[in-house]
């Protein structure tokens, strides 16, 4: 792949933010019951609560309302008293970069000052945005750059939802007034939880981020579009589809425990056989809601013929697609990417196996924008040999 030559966008924006005032409850990350309970314990009479949660909830999640004064069926009176009680808080977008194939970075600040990318993808049928779960990661997979931060902490619901909502007010993405709702194609059509994070470290408020992302009279993005990837944590995989519902996606990346517990130490922990055994018994696998098996193409690594071959065998009888995805490279990496002849070669093996092979196109390479190149810029605090070494054997 070529790097890109056009120029690159950065702005800087400035825009002031009125912070919550301390004691106010945040609306944004508030399932339907939470909000409810929120309301009544604000006084709305119990009667109400439903309607004015349904209604809050559409100038929220439906029109992209930011304070409670645009909330014109609601009372004056009763508008005061909400923003006597609460607020409706979004992540801080303090940067954004536009890649020269369109692809844009946005960087999020959210509370105690730490930030997190999101990266917005658009394509001919589709627009991606791909959020992140925490700030850092707590697992040290040894080709992604996230991978060499602390995780500092995992995000709220609000934070995860809030990113969908921060790139939906930038991109204009909301309905507009007098425009009918869904008049206009949406331009982020689908979620992908492949930022900065592991998702199943984080599971309770990314079911309850995604769950509003979900709801249907709101933001309304069907459990199809919204993606989950996972370096492979057992115990909570079952619970992605009983719980959430979304496409699954497992960060596969070897066919040996050897070169697995390489490239990704929690299997170390959940080895391959325990993996595998698990996405045999995945709730939802079928061959309409497939499951995807990432593999990073690494130079000499991972990208034999015989890898081709092993990975097939590994996989039979799971309904799954296999997305291959040349490595990204960052700086002081110690891998390189495969060559292009290499990952087509061992995409034709997997493809004449009868499975789905793409291979993912490196987006926003410039803008360090590409999968697993996420980083934030105050939080390059590089983990110790000995602190990956701790967590690699705990792992
Ligand atoms: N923590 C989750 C989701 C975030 S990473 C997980 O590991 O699945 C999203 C995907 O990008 C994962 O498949 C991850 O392994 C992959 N990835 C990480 N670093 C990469 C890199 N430098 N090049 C290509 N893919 C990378
Ligand atoms: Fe964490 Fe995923 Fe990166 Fe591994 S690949 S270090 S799990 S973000």
């Amino acid at each position: 792949m070529t790097q890109a030559s056009a120029p690159i966008t950065q702005d800087v924006l400035t825009i002031p933010r009125k912070l919550p005032e301390p004691g106010l409850t945040n609306i944004v990350g508030l399932g339907r019951d939470a909000l409810r309970a929120a309301l009544i314990a604000a006084g709305t009479p119990e009667k109400q609560a439903k309607m004015r949660v349904n209604q809050i909830w559409q100038w929220v999640y439906v029109w992209g309302a930011r304070d409670f004064d645009g909330m014109t069926n609601l009372a004056k009176s009763y508008r005061a008293e909400l923003a006597e009680n609460f607020y409706i808080g979004l992540p801080e977008m303090v940067s954004r970069q536009i890649s020269s194939d369109g692809t844009q970075k946005y960087l999020a600040r959210i509370a105690g000052g730490h930030e997190v990318e999101v990266v917005y993808i658009p394509e001919e049928d589709r627009g991606t945005l791909c959020i992140s779960s925490q700030v850092g990661c707590t697992l040290t997979c040894s080709f992604c750059h996230t991978g060499t931060q602390k995780l500092v902490r995992n995000l709220t619901a609000a934070e995860i939802v809030g990113q969908i909502m921060m790139a939906r007010d930038d991109l204009d993405d909301w309905p507009r007034p007098g425009e009918a709702y869904g008049e206009r194609p949406r331009l982020i059509s689908n979620i992908v939880l492949m930022g900065m994070g592991e998702p199943l470290y984080n599971f309770d408020a990314v079911r309850d981020a995604m769950k509003i992302a979900m709801d249907g009279e709101g933001i309304s993005l069907s459990r199809r579009r919204i993606t989950l990837s996972t370096s492979g944590v057992v115990p909570e995989i079952a619970r992605c589809a009983e719980e959430i519902g979304c496409m699954l996606a497992i960060s596969f990346h070897a066919t040996t425990d050897e070169v697995r517990d390489r490239l990704v130490p929690i299997n170390k922990k959940w080895p391959i056989a325990e993996l595998l055994e698990a996405l045999r018994k995945y709730p939802k696998a079928s061959n309409s809601e497939r499951i995807t098996f990432e593999y990073v193409m690494l130079k000499d690594v991972n990208d034999s013929d015989e890898d081709a071959h092993r990975l097939i065998k590994l996989i039979k009888g799971i309904p799954a697609k296999i997305n291959l995805i040349p490595f990204n490279e960052w700086p002081g990496a110690p891998y390189q990417r495969s060559d292009w002849a290499r990952i087509k070669r061992f995409a034709d093996i997997i493809y004449k196996a009868g499975y789905a092979s793409p291979i993912r196109t490196p987006r926003g390479e410039d803008i360090m924008a590409a999968c697993g190149q996420l980083k934030s810029a105050t939080e390059r605090a590089r983990k110790s040999r000995a602190e990956i070494a701790a967590e690699i054997g705990e792992a």
